[in-house]
């Protein structure tokens, strides 16, 4: 696959710089602060972002914090971590909310013009007289009212005299017009609610519509990427360039929103999980939230590449989760310390062993040296897992069986010798190694086909692992009527992995991999005690494939 395909706003703006019609791009990110980011709103991040740093040119974090209502400024402080932390750093910080004074002006200059009136009909009213697709609406009774009767009514809707509800601003474009959008789309409404921006200083709160084009235009933004839903949104995010004296003329241009199987990327459905209490919190590695996700163990990289291999286009989709977890684990391969741990253990008893353990300094990864290594042991006792093990081993299978032999990785070739029951359970595999044999150091001339995992019982240390299935038991769990019908009950699964001494120590900054298991990084609920991993993404275990 390609890691950088190219796409038509990139392509575009190419152009524009080629033909000299452009110095360089200014885009924005502006996300409302009423919620978490989650992946969708990577890809967005990545794009916006992405284009700026790529051209030269210049990328705003805006907050379209108009709807005091639902925002917070602790969703405004996790949306500047998790945009910091996907490695982005905005060349100018804008909120919304510094524009109502003149977006305020501005809708007074729209009434002074005749484009803009107040309406006193009922939210119901309105609604009422828009019309359908195929209906056009009927005029509001207030729609030719006098320039100086607007300007007095909106002065006292700003003033605070009027209860919510009771008036409107409209634009007055036309009624009967194919697009809904520009049916005399209503531009301020009145909410009685301090804002966490700017407190109590306003009653009346523009709608997205008027305040997003025209943020866009005061900042210089060239281009004003969002996602197809605002197409129709078009005609009348230029009929506000159009009639107003901005500085700049910025352009829309659409594309199709990540869609991903087997999740929900909509704040409000996310938000809905967390207060009914289906996830431990907005962070809770099983969201597709950016803080869920970095919980998780999906590094920035691994969010970057998958965006960049996703691309941007035009036509609605929806993405395989396998995508995302492919291109997490692409990253992690090379990220990742690989260490051993085992996590449902059988015992095995190296009987012809008979001295101390064997200390084996073992390089965190084979093709990092940069990564330092570790101390791991080889002894009498040791464990591997029961899956690793089979008394009447089907055809194709390599690894320990009775007579049989295999490699125990970084250690010897061990052979089979016994089983020992307990109860009729298996309790203890009986193994005596092979001297010669020993890794790096194999003059033996033997050869195994499997290799598998395993600890030293003495020095190994417990943990907690927490393994997580999909939230979700549909691959389309947007569409569910009630996201409690579409629960997966069994997305978290407790246990506990034996692991050798290397993963027993705190260190919250560093990815892990269980060889031959996933994916791993510690929680940070861990303690000196009590260290816990949670279960980033399984591997594709292709030696499983290739053996049994
Ligand atoms: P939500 O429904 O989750 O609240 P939103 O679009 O209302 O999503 P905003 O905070 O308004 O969320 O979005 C900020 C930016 O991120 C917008 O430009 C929006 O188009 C983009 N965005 C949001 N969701 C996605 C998605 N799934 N794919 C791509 N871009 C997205
Ligand atoms: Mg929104």
């Amino acid at each position: 696959m390609l890691e950088k395909p190219t796409h038509f706003i990139r392509s575009k703006i190419a152009d524009q710089i080629k033909q000299g019609q452009l110095s360089a791009p200014v885009t924005r990110f502006p996300p409302e602060p009423n919620g978490y980011l989650h992946i969708g709103h990577a890809k967005s991040i990545c794009l916006n972002f992405g284009l700026a740093e790529e051209f030269s040119g210049r990328c705003h974090l805006r907050f379209d914090d108009t709807n005091p209502a639902k925002e917070s400024q602790e969703y405004i402080d996790a949306i500047e971590a998790d945009v910091r932390w996907l490695g982005f750093q905005w060349d100018a910080l804008h909120h919304a909310s510094d524009y109502f004074e003149t977006l305020y002006q501005w809708a007074v200059y729209l009434i002074e013009q005749g484009d803009a009136y107040v309406d006193e009909q009922s939210a119901d009213a309105i609604r009422a007289t828009r019309g359908t697709l195929t209906e056009p609406g009927v005029d509001s009774p207030y729609r030719d009212r006098p320039v100086a009767e607007s300007l007095a009514c909106f002065s006292r809707m700003r003033a605070g005299e009027l209860p919510e509800g009771a008036a409107v601003l409209r634009a007055k474009i036309s009624m009967a017009s194919p697009n809904l959008n520009l049916r005399d789309p209503v531009l301020y409404r009145i909410k009685h609610v301090s804002h966490p921006r700017a407190g109590e200083a306003w009653c009346i709160y523009p709608t997205y519509d008027f305040a997003h084009g025209q943020s866009d235009a005061i900042e210089g933004i060239t281009h004003s990427l969002c996602t197809l839903e605002f197409e129709d949104h078009r005609p009348l995010y230029e009929w506000f360039l159009k009639k107003l004296p901005v500085p700049s003329k910025p352009k829309q241009t659409e594309f199709s929103r990540l869609e991903l199987e087997g999740t929900v990327t909509s704040k409000r459905k996310l938000n809905a999980l967390v207060t009914e209490g289906y996830v431990r919190g907005w962070d809770d590695p099983r969201m597709p939230t950016i803080a869920g996700l970095r919980r998780r163990g999906y590094s920035p990289e691994g969010i970057r590449l998958f965006c960049e291999r996703i691309g941007v286009t035009r036509k609605p989709n929806t993405i395989e989760y396998q995508i995302l977890e492919g291109a997490v684990r692409d990253d992690l391969e090379g990220r990742a310390r690989k260490g051993m741990a085992v996590l449902d253990p059988i015992r095995v008893l190296v009987e012809n062993w008979q001295e101390a353990p064997l200390a084996l300094d073992i390089p965190w990864h084979p093709k990092h040296p940069e990564y330092g290594s570790r101390t791991a042991y080889f002894g009498r006792e040791l464990w591997i897992d029961r899956s690793d093990f089979e008394e009447d081993p089907p055809e194709g299978f390599f690894r320990l069986s009775p007579g049989g032999s295999v490699r125990l990785k970084y250690g010897f070739i061990v052979d089979h010798v016994d089983t020992l029951r307990v109860d009729g359970k298996i309790d203890t595999l009986v193994v005596r190694y092979d001297p010669d044999t020993r890794s790096g150091q194999d003059h033996s001339g033997r050869k195994v086909k499997g290799t598998i995992h395993w600890v030293e019982a003495e020095t190994a240390k417990p943990v907690d692992i927490r393994w997580y299935g999909p939230l979700f038991t549909v691959p389309d769990p947007a569409r569910a009527e009630a996201l409690a019908t579409v629960i997966n009950p069994d997305s978290l699964v407790m246990r506990t992995a034996w692991v050798e001494p290397g993963l027993a120590h705190i260190d919250p900054e560093a990815y892990w991999q269980f060889e031959r298991v996933g994916f791993f990084k510690q929680d940070p609920d861990s303690t000196a005690d009590a260290v816990v991993y949670n279960l980033t993404v399984g591997l594709k275990d292709q030696w499983a494939k290739k053996q049994n």
